[in-house]
């Protein structure tokens, strides 16, 4: 098995080492202010929702914030002028908005030397043609990533967790971002109520089938956190939660099933340590991180 990391696609595509920098649009979600849906996805919590759009400061100060956030990860030797970044706009659905005004945002970030690549967070319905030729024009500049929450092929977990928007919505807009050359990146939980194996394997191996070839991937745990509509869920039915060890077994046969190609983004949550409710395991993350590594190491052999 082999296992093409985020970090290693990195250092291939842009010759370094890279940190994320994480930005904010100011977008909301289509999912709570009722144009798709209200109430949002069952496992998304309020706060992190981005529910209402909320006034962000400008770009410029953003990018310097964030890059003294991540100095310290630097070798110390390392020149000002050789650090990259990419711009990370990961919080709510970062195409819900003006055109021209998120067109701003964006390329005050890509025109900006220190940054290598834009990597955007969103919803497959939230791709309109203005969007997709904006995405188009900043894809000429430099490497743009559109990650998709799509979290299973099935429709009855995508009802169950109100995604707002069915597998054929995804499909249509993975083939236009494809058709204009854009890296797509998947956002997959396992272990979302209801769902076996199987049924996640299905998801993993659609996506490893999908044509043209899918670029990236993120693979979540799912995460149930304090004042969402998952956590009142399972209070009042609970639903089976994944050990360590189910979770790593799964993992593993995911890795197993995508081509060498898809770059693994993640392999694991990393959700809100004051707000996690279950799985509890998850918050030792140096023991989750040693497991899942440790059992990649055995599959490897
Ligand atoms: S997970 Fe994303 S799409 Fe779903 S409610 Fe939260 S912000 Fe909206």
């Amino acid at each position: 098995m082999i296992i093409r990391t985020l970090s290693d696609y990195c250092k291939e595509k842009f010759g370094t080492k890279v940190y994320r920098l994480s930005l904010s649009t100011g977008c909301s979600c289509p999912n709570r202010d009722g144009r798709a849906g209200r109430g949002g996805c069952s496992f998304c919590s309020e706060g992190g929702s981005g529910e209402f759009a909320t006034k962000v400061k400008p770009i410029e100060e953003q990018l310097e914030e964030a890059k003294d956030r991540v100095k310290s990860k630097f070798p110390k030797d390392i020149k000002e002028e050789d650090k990259k970044y990419i711009a990370y706009f990961q919080s709510f659905t970062n195409t819900y908005g003006d055109v021209d005004r998120l067109g701003r945002i964006f390329k005050t970030a890509i025109l900006r030397d220190e940054i290598a690549a834009l990597s955007i967070g969103t919803r497959p319905d939230c791709l309109e043609d203005d969007m997709l030729d904006l995405l188009n024009e900043l894809n000429k500049i430099k490497p743009v990533w559109i990650e998709l929450g799509l979290q299973t092929i099935h429709e009855d977990s995508a009802k169950a967790f109100n995604r707002g928007y069915s597998l054929s919505v995804f499909n249509k807009a993975y083939i236009e971002l494809k058709k204009r050359n854009i890296e797509v990146i998947v956002h997959v939980i396992l272990g979302l109520p209801g769902e076996t194996d199987k049924d996640m394997y299905e998801t993993v191996r659609y996506l490893a089938n999908l044509n043209p070839k899918l670029d990236g991937i993120k693979l979540h745990l799912l995460h149930i956190l304090k004042n969402t509509r998952l956590e009142r869920e399972y209070r009042e039915k609970p639903f089976k939660i994944l050990s360590l060890d189910e979770y790593t077994e799964i993992l593993i046969n995911c890795l197993r099933i995508l081509p060498e190609s898809v770059v693994i983004h993640r392999m694991t949550g990393d959700g809100d340590k004051r707000l996690l409710v279950e799985p509890l395991w998850s918050a030792d993350k140096k023991r989750v991180l040693n497991t899942i590594n440790k059992a990649i190491r055995e599959a490897k052999r």
